[in-house]
């Protein structure tokens, strides 16, 4: 099954899957492998996505509704005001508490605005594909918290879109340039879109990608430079005029617009020309706008805003405690890398070329078709980011942590492992579910505990209880227990990896590491005793079961044996030699009474062979006459 990624930006949104062995951007109907994060809700025509809803935008100011992320899992007062008035469009206070958006007197979600988004991308890629689509990875920022995360997965659900996985834009990057995840290497990510900029310091190694630093301007990007070019051009008509034209809205969109096909032009030339006919009248008639822009200016006029990006990033690195050049490789990502200065100020702030080998439109989203193709099995030469940080087990009989899912397994992943009761008659069980390293559950974190009853009446080890641990593409883990007699099941479900923080998985990994001799030789001697335990209870059931069929020479022996198992079972101080040499003769013992029971059974068997075929033939005498008898 096909499994699409999108890069949910909040200017552009971008389609990508992998597909033939290599990840492909999808082109929307419109033909662009671009689309503009907006959606408009028109009277007549329905809604609009992308470049349709963006052109509509002057009629329509109030139902266009631009950059929806930056509201994504918010609450109405986690916004300053500033912020809700920097938009168009209507924001409210739902009645639960989250930001709405009041569009022709009807309140809706950010997240089923953005699901218009989503949904338009799931049509053009089954219409690619020629097949349904359900299930899809998007991405988000790395500073994303749960609330954010979660409206992003709803959306996807609105959209008719499993959410398979989040994952963070800057480890999609990291997988789209494809660094060497075995090599131990930190990458920086340098983001600079529309509206925001973003660095992220990455730890790879081991086949995970790990987030060390984040830092960012929610309010710095391509946007502010296309302002500082239309305000130069606002400056230079009104002297020129002595018109000052900024008030006018629909004027000033068409300004805006024209600087930014000035901006991106100058990325590859060194000047161009502005000119916009008939961009307003007065009585002395039609007011044309014309100007060349050079290189120069442009980047003289933005050499604020790139500074104010490189402060994000020093900042990124103080907290990490890391220098600029102890990074490995610095990835470019958003259209604003495009341009020739950032790329400069970029290498030199880093001391080294960044690496602009890709689109930088396009790389989060071929990083999610990635993630995509690992989890529809499609990609497997890749190792996978997604990991359990710490083993995570059950505990058994003498406290043991038995292990399910060991520590640096790929989620999603599901083990299941058959247990049993420790007692005879055992009526339920307990499982005690734990995560860590250690040897010893107790030693371990634990995660919580459930119980199985109703087990049927029987001798120790003999119901079957099949556990089994399942952990979703989110993280989120299920543990089961299910009787295999009854089919009787209990389960829990406990949130994310347990809640450890990096440094605690750090530490719960370096205390297994510093008491693994120990604890190696604590296990063995449990492991040994659990043996002798169980020998002794099986020896002790075959004396109370079947001693008619023993000589007195045995019953004699394994009582000896017992009592001898009873007094090494009970002693604090009992060593592994004394565990094992109590098993090995327990288990000579235990043999001798195996065959005595299956000596009884053969002839148990044979005797009810022969009187079965003895009644057979007293009924019908020509039963034994070959042949002949069954063919007549
Ligand atoms: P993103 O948010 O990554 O889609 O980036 C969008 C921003 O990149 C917009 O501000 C665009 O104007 C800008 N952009 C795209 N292409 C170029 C280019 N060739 N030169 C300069 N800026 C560009």
């Amino acid at each position: 099954m096909a499994i699409i990624g999108i890069d949910l930006g909040t200017t552009n949104s971008v389609l990508s899957i992998y597909e033939g062995g290599k990840p492909v951007v999808i082109a929307n109907a419109e033909g662009s492998r671009v689309t503009p994060s907006v959606v408009a809700y028109t009277e007549n025509e329905g809604t609009l996505v992308g470049d349709m809803a963006r052109r509509q935008c002057l009629v329509n100011p109030l139902g266009t509704i631009y950059s929806i992320k930056r509201f994504m899992g918010k609450r109405y007062d986690e916004i300053p005001e500033s912020e809700r008035k920097s938009v168009p469009y209507e924001t409210c206070d739902q009645l639960n508490g989250d930001l709405g958006v009041r569009i022709h007197g009807k309140i809706y979600s950010p997240s089923e605005i953005s699901a218009q988004i989503l949904s338009k991308f799931k049509t053009c890629a089954e219409q690619f594909l020629g097949k349904p689509v359900t299930e899809a990875v998007i991405t988000v920022p790395a500073y994303f918290n749960d609330a954010q995360r979660r409206a992003t997965q709803v959306a996807g659900e609105i959209a008719g879109l499993k959410v398979r996985r989040i994952i963070n834009e800057p480890t999609a990057a990291a997988l789209a340039y494809g660094v060497d995840q075995d090599k131990d290497e930190k990458v920086a990510i340098y983001d600079f879109g529309g509206g925001t900029f973003d660095i992220s310091i990455l730890e790879l190694g081991g086949g995970v990608i790990e987030v060390l630093a984040t830092n960012g301007d929610a309010h710095l990007g391509g946007d502010d430079i296309d302002q500082a070019i239309a305000d130069w051009l606002f400056d230079r008509f009104k002297a020129e005029n002595h018109m000052d034209i900024r008030g006018d809205a629909m004027i000033a969109q068409r300004v805006r617009e024209a600087a930014e096909k000035a901006k991106m032009e100058l990325s590859s030339m060194v000047t161009t020309e502005i000119y916009l006919p008939f961009l307003t009248a007065d009585a002395s008639g039609p007011k044309h706008l014309r100007a060349n822009l050079s290189r120069a200016q442009l980047e003289a006029m933005m050499q604020p805003l790139v500074q104010r990006s490189l402060d994000c990033c020093k900042r990124a690195f103080d907290d990490a405690g890391l220098k600029p050049s102890d990074v490995a490789e610095v990835l470019l990502v958003g259209g604003s890398t495009r341009i020739p200065l950032v790329q400069a100020e970029v290498e030199r702030f880093f001391g080294r070329k960044p690496n602009h080998s890709l689109n930088p439109d396009e790389v989060v989203a071929i990083g999610a078709a990635i993630q995509g193709g690992v989890l529809s099995g499609e990609v497997n030469d890749i190792v996978l980011l997604d990991v359990t940080p710490l083993t995570l087990g059950v505990k058994a009989n003498g406290g043991l942590m038995v292990p399910l899912i060991d520590r640096n397994t790929t989620i999603p992943v599901k083990k299941t492992k058959l247990f049993s009761t420790t007692v005879d008659n055992q009526e339920s069980v307990t499982i005690d579910v734990y995560q860590g390293e250690r040897q010893f559950a107790e030693e371990n974190r634990f995660l919580g505990q459930f119980e199985l009853s109703d087990i049927e009446k029987a001798p120790r080890a003999v119901p079957q209880i099949e556990v089994s641990f399942d952990i979703d593409a989110n993280g989120v883990l299920r543990v089961s227990a299910t009787n295999k007699k009854t089919n009787k099941n209990e389960s829990l479900v406990l949130m994310g990896a347990g809640g450890l923080t990096d440094d605690e998985i750090r530490s719960a990994i370096a205390d297994a590491e510093a008491a693994r001799d120990a604890d190696e030789k604590r296990k063995n001697l449990q492991v040994a005793r659990n043996k002798a335990e169980s020998l002794n209870l099986s020896n002790a059931r075959m004396l109370r079961e079947q001693s008619a069929l023993a000589s007195e020479d045995l019953i004699k022996k394994t009582k000896d044996l017992l009592e001898r198992a009873d007094m090494t079972l009970n002693k604090d101080d009992a060593t592994l030699e004394d565990y094992e040499s109590l098993s090995a003769d327990l288990s000579a013992c235990s043999c001798e009474w195996h065959e005595l029971v299956y000596a009884k059974e053969k002839e148990e068997r044979e005797r009810a062979e022969a009187e079965q075929r003895a009644q057979q033939q007293a009924q019908d005498p020509s039963a034994n006459q070959g042949d002949s008898g069954t063919q007549a």
